[in-house]
């Protein structure tokens, strides 16, 4: 007797829907989505797709037509309630444009809350395509099965962000030239946070003393070496998320 496949099964697509779903709804999908469901995935009539809106939680979408140019779903059932994300930001300098997006994206995977791109003294690059990180975040979290989106952040001025640093939230400064092993920095500080990371020219001496002089700044080594910031993003992030996160 053959195993009665999972329903749905893990391989239905699954798509961001930028408006609140409920039961028995009826959504016409065009554009890009349609063309993704109907030509990428070969979507057909009676097939079905997994949408969350970033609001409800996450719904079974039942394909109840495909034209040339849209699909038409009914939505039959509530899969998931949205979920508690880990209160973790990643405030981190916008770097050349490949390695910011794929920043974005491995930030979203792991399950950051917030991503807050901020502009220091050597940044390189200083203004930012938000729509198009913000394409790379949505379709992260669509693989990778959140049914809460990563907010992103307006790009901010190192100074403004320390200025106006929230008094509850710590801030894990990745300080190349050394701080507290972070995983004992990040078990001896549990509750929200954030952590902070330089462009490829690091921060200067003045931005190190200011960031230092926050009460709630605490910085951290992620080891010997000097990592490229797209590293030092990710593996933060893994060790916070392994500490303080949704790991266990
Ligand atoms: N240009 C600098 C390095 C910048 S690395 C130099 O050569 O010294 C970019 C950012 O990654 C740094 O600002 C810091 O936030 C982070 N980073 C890199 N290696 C790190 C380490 N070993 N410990 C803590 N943070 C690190």
């Amino acid at each position: 007797m053959p195993a009665t496949p999972a329903w749905p099964p893990n391989s239905a697509p699954r798509l961001f829907i930028d408006q609140p779903l409920g039961d028995g709804m009826e959504l016409r999908i065009e554009g890009g989505q349609a063309h993704y469901l109907s030509s990428v995935m070969r979507v057909r009539q009676g097939g079905t797709v997994k949408l969350f809106d970033d609001r409800t939680g996450e719904w079974l979408g039942e394909v109840t037509g495909v034209g040339k140019r849209d699909l038409m779903l009914r939505i039959a059932a509530r899969l998931r309630e949205r979920e508690a994300v880990p209160d973790l930001w990643l405030c981190a300098a916008p770097i050349k444009k490949s390695r910011i997006d794929w920043v974005a994206e491995k930030a979203s995977e792991l399950g950051v809350a917030r991503l807050m791109p901020v502009v220091t003294r050597r940044t390189v690059v200083d203004k930012l395509n938000g729509e198009r990180l913000r394409a790379h975040m949505i379709e992260a979290a669509e693989q990778c099965e959140r049914t809460a989106l990563p907010e992103l952040a307006e790009l901010t001025r190192l100074d403004a962000l320390l200025r106006d640093w929230p008094a509850s939230r710590t801030l894990f400064f990745a300080d190349e030239e050394g701080g507290k092993p972070m995983l004992e920095a990040v078990r001896e500080h549990p509750g929200p946070a954030a952590i902070l990371i330089g462009p490829e020219g690091g921060f200067d001496l003045v931005e190190r003393v200011a960031i230092r002089a926050l009460t709630k700044a605490v910085p951290v080594s992620l080891g010997p070496r000097i990592l490229r910031a797209e590293t030092a993003a990710l593996t933060a992030v893994s060790v916070w998320m392994a500490a303080n996160g949704d790991w266990t």
